[in-house]
């Protein structure tokens, strides 16, 4: 296969696995982070009593919002692969 079929199918496992995401140790979130605790779907961001965001994310839905929001700003880490998902499996 070309490899921009090949680098498709690895995207395609990639965001069909179920994520892992974690959230960078922060003092105060910021504004996309903190808005997370409203818009996540599946309500895997909260806010602790001392004020950081902190993430569950065995309910995710995988919708994207939070990788869109703060992912770039690095709020957020997605780490791949997880359990048997994603790029390594492929290849491997
Ligand atoms: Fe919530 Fe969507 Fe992020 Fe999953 S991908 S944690 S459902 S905002």
């Amino acid at each position: 296969a070309r490899v921009e079929e090949k680098l498709f199918q690895n995207r395609y496992l990639v965001d069909a696995g179920k994520p892992h995401i974690a959230i960078r140790p922060h003092e105060k979130p910021s504004e996309n982070l903190l808005a997370m605790t409203r818009i996540c779907p599946a309500g895997c961001y909260s806010e602790t009593s001392s004020g950081q965001v902190e993430i569950t994310p065995d309910g995710c839905l995988e919708c994207g919002t939070c990788r869109v929001l703060c992912e770039v700003a690095g709020d957020v880490v997605w780490n791949y692969p997880r359990g048997g998902f994603g790029i390594l499996f492929k290849f491997g």
